[in-house]
Parts: C-alpha cells; sequence; structure tokens
C-alpha cells in the first residue's frame, strides 16, 4: 500500500499551448481507492502519467510515500496501469500474458491461475485472446494488474465502452479484488455512478485546466453493483 500526495503547481506540454493541469493538489491514503471525474480533456490521463512517473516533466511534485516519483526509481515499487484498452499480447495465451508481468520463481502459476479463477476464467487459461469477447479481455487485464501484488493501482477508464452488464460484472470483481488485497488505488472515469459504485471519495476536476472542484466521500457499505440507488435512498 502506499500513500500518493500530488501538488501539481502546472502541467504543460513542450510545444503545446496551453496548460493542462493547473493548481491540482491532493492526497490519497495508503489502501484507498480514490475515483477521479472529470470532462474530457481535463488531465486525468497526463494526472495518471505523472503519478506513474512515465511523465516527468512538471512545475510541482508528486510523492509516494514522501518520495518523489519523478526522481529515479517508483517508490510504490510494484505499480499496475490499466488502460482503456486491454493491451493482452496476441500470440501469448492468457495464462503466457499474466505469467510474463510475474517473476519466474515458484508458485506464479499457481497465482496467476488462482487470479483468472477470481475474475471467472480459469476454463480460458490456455486460449488464445483474439479467442475472449472484449469483457472477457479486460478480466484478463484486471488479473494481470493484480498480478504484481501492487501496492498501487492506476486505472485510466477501464471498463469504458462495455455494455452494461459486463461493466457491472469487472467492477464488482474489482472490488472483491481491492478488498482482499487493499492497493491504493487511482481510478479515472467520467461516469459519475461507476465512481460512486467503486469509491471510497470522488474527486471531481475542472475542465482544462485540471483542477479539484470537488471532494465527495462516498461513505456507503460494498458491494454496491446495482444497489447503488437504493443505499443511496436507504441511507
Ligand atoms: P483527459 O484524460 O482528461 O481527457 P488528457 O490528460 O488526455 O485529458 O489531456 C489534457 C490536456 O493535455 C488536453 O488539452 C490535451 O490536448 C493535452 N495533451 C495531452 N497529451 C498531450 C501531449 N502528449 N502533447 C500535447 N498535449 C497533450
Amino acid at each position: 500500500m502506499s500513500r500518493v500526495a500530488v501538488n501539481v503547481r502546472e502541467k504543460r506540454y513542450p510545444g503545446s499551448c496551453g496548460v493542462a493541469l493547473a493548481d491540482l493538489n491532493f492526497t490519497v491514503d495508503s489502501g484507498e481507492f480514490v475515483a477521479i471525474l472529470g470532462p474530457s480533456g481535463a488531465g486525468k490521463s497526463t494526472l495518471l502519467n505523472l503519478v506513474s512517473g512515465l511523465d516527468r516533466q512538471l512545475d510541482g511534485e508528486v510523492t509516494v510515500d514522501g518520495a518523489a516519483v519523478h526522481r529515479g526509481e517508483h517508490p510504490a515499487g510494484r505499480f499496475g496501469f490499466m488502460f482503456q484498452e486491454p493491451r493482452l499480447l496476441p500470440w501469448l495465451t492468457v495464462l503466457d500474458n499474466l505469467l510474463l508481468v510475474l517473476d519466474d520463481g515458484a508458485g506464479a502459476r499457481t497465482r496467476a491461475l488462482r487470479l483468472l479463477e477470481e475474475v471467472g476464467l480459469a476454463e480460458c487459461a490456455e486460449a488464445w485472446p483474439g479467442q475472449l469477447s472484449g469483457g472477457m479481455q479486460r478480466r484478463v487485464a484486471l488479473a494481470r494488474a493484480f498480478a504484481v501484488s501492487p501496492a498501487l493501482l492506476l486505472m485510466d477508464e477501464p471498463f469504458v465502452s462495455l455494455d452494461a452488464p459486463t461493466a457491472a460484472r469487472l467492477r464488482e470483481q474489482l472490488t472483491a479484488l481491492w478488498q482482499e488485497r487493499r492497493p491504493t488505488v487511482l481510478f479515472v472515469t467520467h461516469d459519475l455512478e461507476e465512481a460512486l459504485c467503486l469509491a471510497d471519495r470522488v474527486l471531481f476536476l475542472s475542465g482544462r485546466p485540471g483542477r479539484v472542484v470537488l471532494e465527495l466521500p462516498v461513505p456507503l457499505p460494498r458491494p454496491r453493483g446495482a444497489d447503488l440507488w437504493q443505499l443511496v435512498v436507504s441511507k
């Protein structure tokens, strides 16, 4: 688990006009699940790239457990990143896609198979990604994100453009995996219902340049899923 502190005075892209992020400040506690909600162009992906250390060009500082991410090795150690596309390697089986991110050590195969079971894909271990539906590919990507036992998990609209039941099932599986392992999660979405269904806290970003305009704790019991509005009404 990792505590994240974001203090961005300004983030500009070289050669581009305008500012992507300005005065963006927040912290995420160890093991907390925070959703980042905002309009397109608000800088949500930019923010995740800064937290991951993939992009180190900023005026300000992002720290994980007190250490700056833009200097040297990432302080979270192992972190997971899940994108909008599953990004599976088509020439490897489902199981090998998971083994690729695991150390070779004893138990890697057992761990990978257990994760596939947890996302309901135990029987697809030897299948090729191209043989799976879009929803199943995202489940493999979800299992892969957890395979590294991440202290920090960054998720960039991972369930976008799925049909409603498939997205709901993935949210359930994410909630179960997170509750069991408790990595710190930053989950980017533009779907308010999704944010309320998953997160301990929702941060609303303004349009460009993005900064936090509202912070909303979500003290509802889990799992939330289809009962979300029932939970809100009965509160
Ligand atoms: P969001 O994820 O909220 O849709 P982005 O982080 O993708 O927003 O983009 C924020 C702003 O930064 C946008 O105005 C976008 O055009 C700009 N931007 C993003 N990536 C780059 C880049 N590599 N070069 C120049 N400008 C970029």
